[in-house]
Order: structure tokens, then C-alpha cells, then sequence
């Protein structure tokens, strides 16, 4: 994935997060003040351009609202960008797939941005509930 990329979903998911904890105007005063400064505007250009449709955060946070679990799985996720980790799927990578093929698609990802697994491998952990 490009960097601008990861930027984008980090981006997307410290939104979810904050709107999760009630305290999403903050950030986007935040967002709002760093974009004014020169900061960070070219991240936030990269989202636009990605199209309203892949990035539709009312639908997303429909999904994940009064969800403690989901909270974690953000957490979760935010913490694999540190390890450099974040868009494989941790059971590929379990199995000792290569990271070239652990990759989860990026459409999962703008679909469940803090999604763990790709999507064979949530199915056998689906079926093997
Ligand atoms: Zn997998």
C-alpha cells in the first residue's frame, strides 16, 4: 500500500475512534486547524480524490456505533500501523505466509478499516465457531 494510502485509512480510523469516545468534534477541529496551517492538507486532498462512495463515513459509523468491541478492534488496528503491520491479515501471517501475500484486499479495508483477517480467512474463523 502507497504511504498516502496508509495515511488515509490512520486518518479514517482515529475518526471512527473519536466518534466511538463522543469526542469527534475535537478532531475535527484539530483536522480543521492543521489543514488551515499546511499541515496535513495533502492527506486530506488523497481522501477526497479516493470518492465519496469508498469513503462514506456516516454509512461506516452507522456500522460500528454503540460498539465497544469495534473500539478495541480500532485500537487494535492503530496499533499495527506502529509495527508497520496494519492491511495483512494476521492469520495469513500466523499460517507463515510471506506479507506479499497476506495482504487484505483494500476494498475490505474502506469497507472494515480495523478488519483483522482477509476475507477467506474469516470464513474458516467463521466456520470454525
Ligand atoms: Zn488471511
Amino acid at each position: 500500500m502507497k504511504p498516502e494510502e496508509l495515511t488515509s485509512f490512520r486518518m479514517l480510523l482515529r475518526l471512527l475512534q473519536a466518534r466511538l469516545r463522543g469526542d469527534v468534534e475535537q478532531l475535527q477541529e484539530e483536522a480543521f486547524s492543521s489543514s488551515e496551517a499546511g499541515g496535513d492538507q495533502r492527506s486530506s486532498n488523497h481522501m477526497a480524490e479516493m470518492g465519496s462512495d469508498a469513503w462514506d463515513l456516516d454509512f461506516a459509523l452507522q456500522l460500528v456505533e454503540n460498539d465497544q468491541g469495534v473500539l478495541d478492534e480500532i485500537s487494535h488496528a492503530l496499533k499495527k500501523f506502529d509495527e508497520g503491520r496494519y492491511g495483512l491479515c494476521e492469520f495469513c501471517l500466523e499460517q507463515g505466509l510471506p506479507e506479499t501475500k497476506s495482504r487484505i484486499p483494500k476494498a475490505r479495508l474502506q469497507a472494515i478499516p480495523h478488519a483483522r483477517n482477509c476475507v477467506d480467512c474469516e470464513r474458516k474463523k467463521e466456520l470454525s465457531r
